[in-house]
């Protein structure tokens, strides 16, 4: 039985650590919004289990491993030295070697990085996979960019890189702006420096040199296994419902694509320009085209698709009717606004494909509504997922099919989906699956620490 001094003391204790948080990593908003939200989700385990406090396990989570930033320099079209900035996170190697992708984005600083990499951690964690959690990236933007300049700079970003990373020490991916094109050139310019062939150092590879079938689609693919596995404890599923999806990159088209699969009717997706609206249903082809080969802005699908509509912003995507959500694009893109407005037009289901796509206060919206939410760290974990098992098949020199990658991507959404739902029932608060995924995550690192000691 729990008391309420208790729940008041370590309630106390959380927001000291959110104060140490904002005090070593000052205007870090989005780093801090990330680790408000795990540490709120947490008070019901701190409180039955004071042995986490103390042995300090989340003194010693927030603060990362090792936080490494460096120059990036390379030589541009024109023969113009451009520099940019590189980082890597080490966050937790409680569970593995770090994993966690690298995005290449404008937007990447240290508080993107920190939040990623934080999230990497519970997100691994829950995988069930031997993997620690890190992140990385940089402020390199590749739209507009040739193709021989994103060489030039993949090259740049790995000499300095490789002396931090390998197949048993940190193992990077892609993520925004990192794609097999990217891999394939990093990868070689490792392979070069080490003067050996270690496949297992990134994943997200081609599949003719160590890559693993599943992966490209493993990441929308798992948002609707785990998304699917939520409706269906509600007696509801994709089959017949409309769905908006938010992105065009990866991550979304094969959303998309299964959800289509189970017999959902997709009318919306997006780009950082506007959105396209198809009353007749999305054609994927149309998208894949564009965006995969022709590296085209999303508002072109118009052209061939007459019905179709094209509108310029960012939250104009949520202002369409639907059952069904999955925001597939970047952090905060849905907020309270568009959270309500969902929420009038009837929601159903958010499943987040992106990573932290939801405001805290959106999130608060949907819980208070009854909408059934699917968070990030659970519902997205399928790429990450797969790409264990990348580095599974890299260092048993194996190579599965595709479909016994996809049944253990099945099979892995559906434990973390079961997990989640466990945790909030043991600790009060039934279907909070943001919270019970939390929880999950965060104590099988929690006791792998105390088990290694205070290192
Ligand atoms: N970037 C992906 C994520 O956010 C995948 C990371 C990986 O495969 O290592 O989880």
């Amino acid at each position: 039985e729990v008391k309420e001094s208790e729940t008041y003391n370590v309630k106390e204790y959380v927001k000291h650590l959110s104060k140490i948080i904002e005090k070593r990593n000052p205007n870090e908003k989005e780093f801090h919004q990330a680790v408000k939200e795990v540490l709120d989700s947490l008070v019901p385990v701190l409180v039955k289990k004071p042995t986490y406090i103390q042995h300090a396990v989340l003194e010693r989570m927030i603060e990362p491993e090792r936080l490494i930033t460096f120059r990036v320099p390379w030589v541009n079209d024109q023969g113009k030295v451009k520099v940019n900035r590189g980082f890597r996170v080490q966050y937790n190697s409680a569970l593995g070697p770090y994993k966690g992708g690298l995005r290449f984005h404008p937007s990447v600083n240290a508080s993107i990085i920190k939040f990623l990499g934080f999230e990497q951690i519970l997100k691994n964690s829950f995988t069930g996979q031997p993997i620690g959690g890190g992140k990385g990236g940089s402020d390199f933007d590749p739209k507009g960019k040739s193709d021989l300049e994103i060489m030039r700079f993949c090259q740049s970003f790995m000499t300095e890189l490789s002396k931090h990373v390998g197949p048993d020490i940190d193992v990077p991916a892609g993520d925004i702006g990192v794609g097999a094109r990217e891999i394939g050139y990093m990868f070689g310019q490792y392979k070069k420096l080490k003067g050996a062939y270690e496949a297992g150092v990134l994943t997200g590879k081609g599949i003719g040199y160590g890559g693993s079938l599943g992966r490209k689609e493993a990441t929308g693919y798992g948002t609707v296994y785990f998304v699917e596995e939520m409706l269906n404890n509600q007696g509801l599923s994709f089959n017949q419902s409309t769905v908006v999806v938010s992105g065009s990159g990866n991550v979304s088209i094969y959303a998309m694509e299964k959800a289509m699969d189970l017999g959902a009717k997709v009318v919306a997706c997006s780009d950082s320009n506007g959105y396209i609206y198809d009353p007749n249903g999305i054609n994927l082809d149309t998208v894949k085209q564009l965006k995969d080969v022709e590296n085209k802005r999303i508002r072109e699908y118009v052209k061939d698709h007459p019905d179709a509509s094209f509108k310029k912003g960012s939250t104009g995507i949520w202002s369409i009717p639907c059952d069904i959500v999955l925001p597939c694009a970047t952090q905060n893109e849905l907020d309270e606004e568009s959270a309500n407005l969902l929420i009038a037009n009837g929601i159903k289901a958010v499943g987040e494909g992106a990573n932290m796509p939801s405001t805290l206060e959106a999130i608060d919206a949907f819980l208070d509504k009854g909408v059934l939410f699917a968070p990030a760290k659970a519902a997205n974990a399928g790429g990450v997922a797969v790409s264990a098992l990348e580095m599974a098949q890299n260092s048993s020199r194996l190579t599965w099919t595709q479909e016994e990658v996809d049944a253990k991507l099945k099979e892995i959404m559906t434990s973390i989906y079961r997990e989640s739902m466990q945790a909030s029932e043991e600790y009060g608060i039934s279907g909070n699956l943001v919270a019970g995924a939390n929880i999950a995550g965060f104590i099988k690192v929690a006791d792998a620490m105390i088990d290694q000691g205070v290192i």
